[in-house]
């Protein structure tokens, strides 16, 4: 066979040569709607790779972007990885100290930022003195009349002065690509450092039918940001298939979503719950129905099966539940049935299509007890999820410490998990979220899923309180859907009898917002601190 490496700047010349002229339209953080093609993209990922070798990237550099989805952010995706440069897609929703501790630590040379987060780059600039040019994605038109971030112009500027003419050079595939830190809620972000390999791999193995089951009939919109683990790798993926893709810039809110999935004739989307809550919400108000959209991956934190329900029965849009990591690439496994389960009724179907899913080919899979022995698949015993395969990391970023991998080369995820006979996993929750209630263990997730099928919930989350008693109990806390009403007593009362009685939640307390990760998970550590002094007899 011939020893061609496997390379992301393949993709974008598959795309162009034989989709060029499948569209990439983007709605523009400065405002409008920007309409191109694989074809085009392709010849401005060249253009960029022209001016960042003007700008003296060499191999290995790191040059960060802090953007929305869009056309422009496709192209550096292609134009750092395609010389062998590095592709540093920064969350702009984590703290600007972490912000600063990212920049700094992967020693970005330059810096990609939309127009949005000006004011954000010129607070951080001054704590970033190794980033030599900032690099505004937009038109010369929106540069600010003054700025003392160094070196500033124009994406549109930059890209103009260079020639389309570019051969991509035949990398090693094991050269890195990519690199995207975790949000880091207990400790320093730690940085994953992604391969062309490792994107290719899992970009095919993501297309696959049983995985998000890609293809050139689909028109594809991400509303994962590519700065949460490479919008969960559509943005390879979609070219790779020759799919159209639409990128939804800054207007994360229902309405915009709504308009682009309709003028678009979106197909297919990846997004957090939260993000599905809020469209659903908007979906009833307006008594609205999707013309195009049939299937949406949703991932990033368990799926309540209410959400699966009210999308499937009032929507009809197919919810495929996925689970990951930024260390896993991210997909591990997607939640598709077998053949012992067709012609289950859709209730059925959903109950099974509600755990996290089967692993994709790739990324293998085991459960282990605390003596890490390996743990039946019976869908009861519940252990650390290990995992391993191609598009796994082996180790952070310039860590300086050992990895999370055990001593026969599994990644442990710091999630709980059971995996039934069929293979399919349930995350219980991360291990430190596990609510020890005398000998037993309480799942959050469990309980959470549940109090969000009330319909006076809006969001829930629950952890556990010192107990003197048990040593600890589910303390459930809840904010109310705008403008209905729910008593603590009613919704204690609609856990009975659909959980074991030891897991019930012992009380239940309201707020108007929960804390929230830089990527949209319920930041448990922020409650526990807020609710600390709590205790159930
Ligand atoms: P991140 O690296 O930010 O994508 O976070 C990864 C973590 O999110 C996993 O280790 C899980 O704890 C959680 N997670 C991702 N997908 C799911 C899911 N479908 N259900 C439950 N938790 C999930």
């Amino acid at each position: 066979m011939m020893a061609d490496q496997l390379r992301v700047a393949g993709i974008i010349e598959h795309a162009a040569k034989w989709h060029g002229e499948t569209e990439i339209v983007s709605r523009l953080p400065e405002g409008g709607i920007h309409r191109g093609t694989y074809a085009q993209a392709h010849a401005r990922s060249k253009q960029l790779a022209n001016a960042l070798l003007r700008l003296g990237v060499a191999d290995g550099d790191r040059v960060a972007t802090i953007a929305w989805n869009t056309h422009r952010h496709f192209e550096l995706y292609y134009g750092v990885a395609g010389i062998g440069a590095v592709c540093h897609t920064i969350n702009p929703r984590l703290f600007p100290e972490q912000l600063v501790y990212i920049i700094n630590h992967a020693e970005d040379r330059l810096l990609f930022f939309d127009l949005t987060f000006l004011p954000l780059v010129e607070k951080l600039a001054p704590a970033c003195p190794k980033v030599e040019k900032w690099v505004l994605m937009a038109g010369p038109e929106y540069l600010p009349a003054a700025s003392a971030l160094p070196g500033l112009c124009s994406y549109e500027d930059l890209l103009a002065a260079e020639s389309t003419d570019y051969e991509w050079p035949m990398l090693d595939e094991n050269t890195a690509c990519s690199l995207c830190y975790t949000s880091g809620t207990t400790a320093e972000p730690k940085g994953v450092l992604y391969s062309h390999r490792s994107t290719l791999l899992h970009a095919m193995a993501i297309s696959l039918p049983d995985a998000l089951n890609c293809s050139a009939l689909d028109v594809i919109m991400p509303v994962v940001p590519m700065f949460h683990v490479n919008a969960w790798g559509l943005p390879y993926a979609a070219p790779l298939n020759g799919a159209k893709l639409v990128l939804p810039g800054a207007g994360m809110d229902a309405a915009s979503l709504y308009e682009l999935f309709e003028s678009e004739g979106v197909t297919f989307s990846a997004g957090v719950p939260t993000i599905w809550l809020g469209l659903l919400q908007f979906m009833r108000e307006g008594g609205r129905q999707f013309t195009s959209l049939r299937r949406t991956v949703v991932g990033g934190s368990a799926c309540p099966p209410a959400l699966m329900k009210a999308f499937e029965e009032e929507l009809g849009v197919t919810i495929m539940h996925a689970w990951g990591m930024t260390e896993t690439s991210p997909l591990g496994t997607a939640g598709h049935l077998k053949p012992k389960h067709q012609g289950l009724s859709p209730a059925d179907s959903r109950a099974v299509r509600a755990k996290q899913g089967r692993v994709v080919f790739g990324a293998d899979m085991k459960i282990v007890g605390d003596d890490g022995q390996a743990l039946p698949h019976d869908g009861v015993a519940f252990g650390d999820l290990l995992v391993r395969g191609p598009w796994v990391v082996a180790d952070y970023f310039r860590s300086g410490t050992p990895g999370e991998l055990t001593a026969d080369g599994w990644f442990r995820t710091g999630d709980v998990a059971t995996i039934d006979p069929d293979g399919f996993m349930q995350i219980t929750d991360r291990s430190k979220d596990v609510i020890k209630s005398g000998g037993e263990w309480i799942s959050s997730i469990d309980l959470e899923n549940l109090a969000v099928a009330h319909p006076a919930v809006a969001e829930a989350a629950v952890i556990g309180v010192p107990s003197a008693k048990w040593s600890e109990r589910p303390l459930l806390v809840v904010v109310r859907r705008p403008g209905m009403d729910v008593s603590a007593e009613e919704l204690l009362g609609f856990f009975k009898g659909k959980v074991a009685k030891f897991s019930e939640p012992d009380a239940v307390e309201f707020v108007e917002q929960l804390p929230h990760t830089a990527t949209g998970k319920i930041l448990k550590t922020q409650l526990r601190k807020d609710f600390a002094g709590y205790s159930i007899a």
